[in-house]
C-alpha cells in the first residue's frame, strides 16, 4: 500500500483536508503511481493509468 496523499509507501500519514474529505488522493494506493486528479463541484475523481478510476462517491458508500 502507498499513501494515497503522500505517495510513500507504507505511511498512513493523512492531511487534515483529506480526512474531511476536501482534498483528492494525488497517488494510487495500488502501486504509487501519481494520478490524473479531477475536481467537480459534486466530488472529484482520481485516475490511475493502471488501476482506473477512483471515485468520490465511492467512498462515500462505504
Ligand atoms: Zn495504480
Amino acid at each position: 500500500m502507498f499513501n494515497p496523499y503522500t505517495g510513500k509507501p507504507d505511511s498512513d500519514a493523512i492531511p487534515k483536508a483529506a480526512e474531511l474529505g476536501l482534498e483528492p488522493p494525488r497517488y494510487c494506493t495500488e502501486c504509487g503511481r501519481r494520478m490524473v486528479v479531477q475536481v467537480n463541484p459534486d466530488g472529484w475523481w482520481a485516475k490511475c493509468s493502471r488501476h482506473g478510476v477512483t471515485d468520490s462517491h465511492d467512498l462515500e458508500r462505504r
